[in-house]
């Protein structure tokens, strides 16, 4: 028997909702459907979960083995969405995400609509959007409406709501040579791309009723690329949710060994969540371990360091150590002791010595790598002496002390070159 609806889902790395999304499926009051759930090479608990369902006769698996150094290079759901499609049969395609939910009645409301109104080609039905914090526990309930006959739908639908006919998607194909377009620059709303192909033949069509449920967890793609910089800062510490943590190091991802985590005094609270893709663009740079207590040209920068026989204060940058003038400069830019590392004589005389960390006065010629500034209200981090404004909300993102900048004034700020601005990509709503 041919199905009549089949449905995409995608899947990467959500062992606590693949289930729910899957199971969403078997409850469904229609029942001619196939489903081909497209793993993007997922965690083993994931597909570990994904193979309870596989002994079903209407559920297909295919997993992409993507590497990670590749998974950036493409809009990864559009791209697994043009893999699934010409293996799938029905007569309508429809599409669910390892984060969403179909109510029992989506496929059977959807597909009346479709073979009552044989002009209709694409429909589209609103959606309940819960927030869930990291307790799993939820923080918000939204809906997305429907507004009527949609002509130009981006932004207002999203992809786990809609339903459209095989020959609208046939008709794409002969026009792109593919079904959806996958290019990366689309990748924080791949379906904004697909609408615009899909509305070149059709509207979208509304059925004014919830019919499935996101759910937006801490690891959600949108959550984690929100006000993200195009360029990550130097020294701040990233972890991304199948990742290990990375410190960002002369634009170079390098991995923390748990051993020395503590004894650089790097601070968990710091860790910036973002997502697999953006970091694996990243090059791996060497690790940071226990060696880099050997050889100083492996030791990472923005370190406070101090031998235990002598009371200097350096700072690590741009491979070398930078004497703390006094006690002053440490307070001014808001050092803190409990921060210094504590390295053997050897390695410190090794590291070559860098420009002396002045305090902040009008002498200043010098400033410390990696700092939020304040000045008139505006936000600055520092990099090789220039001042780069960071939008606030990037501040935040980067877990930058916001609440606690160093103030300076206007005399002062202009001593010093504006480097390339910090801003944000996209900014979702939360
Ligand atoms: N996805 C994927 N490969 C990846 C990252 C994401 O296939 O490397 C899929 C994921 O399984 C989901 C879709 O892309 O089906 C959208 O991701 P997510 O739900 O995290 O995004 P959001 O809901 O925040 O837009
Ligand atoms: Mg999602």
């Amino acid at each position: 028997m041919t199905p009549i609806i089949s449905i995409i889902l995608t899947s990467y790395n959500k062992p606590d909702t693949i289930d729910i999304a899957i199971e969403s499926v078997l409850a469904q009051f229609f029942d001619n459907w196939e489903l081909f759930i497209m793993d993007d090479n997922s965690n083993q608990r994931t597909v570990e979960i994904i193979q309870r369902y596989l002994n079903h006769p209407k559920i297909f698996y295919f997993n992409s083995n993507i590497q990670d150094s590749e998974r950036y290079k493409t809009t990864r759901y559009a791209t697994l969405i043009n893999n699934a499609i010409p293996k799938t049969k029905g007569k309508y395609i429809t599409y669910l995400t390892d984060d969403n939910i179909f109510l029992p009645d989506r496929l059977e409301t959807m597909a009346r609509v479709l073979s009552k109104n044989p002009n209709i080609e694409i429909v589209y039905s609103q959606q309940l959007v819960r927030t869930i914090d990291e307790y799993g526990r939820v923080k918000r309930e939204t809906v997305r409406k429907t507004y009527g006959v949609l002509k130009n739908p981006i932004g207002l639908v999203d992809h786990c709501s809609i339903m459209h006919t095989r020959s609208i998607a046939d008709k794409i194909y002969k026009e792109y040579g593919n079904y959806w377009d996958d290019d990366p620059a689309y990748w924080f709303n791949g379906d904004a791309a697909f609408w615009n192909r899909l509305t070149k033949f059709k509207p979208f069509y509304p059925i004014p009723k919830t019919l499935d449920i996101a759910l937006k967890g801490t690891q959600s793609f949108q959550r984690l690329y929100n006000h993200l910089p195009k360029i990550i800062p130097n020294g701040t510490l990233v972890k991304s949710p199948s990742s290990d943590i990375y410190i960002i190091n002369n634009q170079e991802r390098r991995k923390i060994h748990p051993e020395v985590f503590e004894k650089l005094k790097y601070d968990e609270d710091k860790i910036v969540a973002i997502p697999d893709p953006f970091l694996f663009k990243y090059n791996q740079g060497v690790p940071v371990d226990n060696q880099v207590f050997l050889n100083y040209a492996l030791f990472p920068d923005q370190r406070l360091i101090k031998s235990p026989n002598h009371p200097a204060v350096y700072y690590t940058q741009r491979n070398k150590k930078h004497l703390i003038k006094n006690e002053k400069a440490f307070s001014d830019f808001k050092f803190q002791w409990d921060k210094i590392v504590i390295v053997s004589d050897n390695l410190l005389t090794q590291i070559p010595s860098g420009n002396l960390i002045d305090d902040l006065s009008m002498n200043i010629a010098n400033l410390p790598d990696g700092v939020l500034f304040n000045c008139e209200n505006n936000f600055y981090i520092s990099f090789n002496n220039h001042l780069h404004p960071i939008e606030k909300r990037v501040a935040i993102k980067l877990n930058l002390p916001v609440t606690n900048p160093v103030k300076i004034d206007h005399s002062i700020f202009v001593k010093f070159k504006q480097g390339e601005p910090f801003k944000w990509q996209i900014a979702f709503i939360d």
